[in-house]
């Protein structure tokens, strides 16, 4: 087995995931990718839902206008992500560097992964969902669902973070896209069936793995 023929199982089981959600009310759509992966931090993706809009109706929907906007109407609206103070102070840092660029475009085309890194509060699952979903770099997103599906498959467990994503990067040498698809089945999976206590008598990578309980 290698981590090609899961890729081809899952794709078979779930199909095309489409990933990143966006509700296009967001300027440049991309941006909201950003926004969307600072506020999903140890919260689910409804309640990231209910804080962009949130920003939306509040006038918040550009990098420019986060990154000028008053603390508290920005900490008022991330409110239902959780951890508001926190997320809010990202958000417009966040933006403050986007526009320290000249403006989404051109951060877009120069900022680098190390960049993103140096960032506060922006941990490298954080800055590798943004270069990969909203600025289309070849860059394999590595969350816990990742780590606890592929050794419980029978992969060998890597030493942390960087070595679990040059291990993919290595292993999967297809285009972006694949890239983006295959993290967003491994979710899938790891939500529907390989969840803490995991459901593998359903599980479509059952005859695969190496820990099916
Ligand atoms: S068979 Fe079980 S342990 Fe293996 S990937 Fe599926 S849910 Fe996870």
């Amino acid at each position: 087995m290698n981590v090609m023929n899961v890729y081809e199982i899952l794709l078979n089981h779930f199909g095309h995931q489409c990933w990143w959600p966006v509700s296009h009310k967001f300027r440049p759509r991309e941006f909201e990718v950003c926004a969307g992966a600072i506020l999903t931090q140890n919260t689910n993706w409804k309640n990231v839902e209910k804080a962009l809009e949130l920003l939306y109706k509040n006038g918040m929907r550009t990098p420019e206008k986060i990154a000028v906007a008053d603390i508290k109407k920005l900490e008022e609206a991330v409110v239902p992500s959780g951890f508001y103070r926190q997320k809010a102070q990202r958000l417009k840092n966040f933006s403050m560097f986007v526009m320290s660029f000249g403006g989404f475009a051109e951060f877009a085309k120069d900022v680098t992964r190390q960049d993103l890194l140096s960032l506060s509060g922006l941990g490298p699952e954080t800055a590798d969902s943004m270069l990969l979903y909203a600025l289309g770099r070849r860059v394999f997103v590595i969350d816990a669902y990742t780590k606890r599906t592929f050794v419980r498959l029978g992969f060998r467990a890597c030493e942390g973070y960087e070595e679990w994503r040059r291990f993919f990067e290595a292993e999967v040498t297809e285009d972006v896209d694949l890239y983006k698809e295959f993290h967003a089945l491994i979710v899938e999976l790891a939500k529907n069936f390989c969840r803490t206590k995991p459901f593998c008598r359903k599980c479509p990578l059952n005859k695969i793995c190496a820990k099916k309980i």
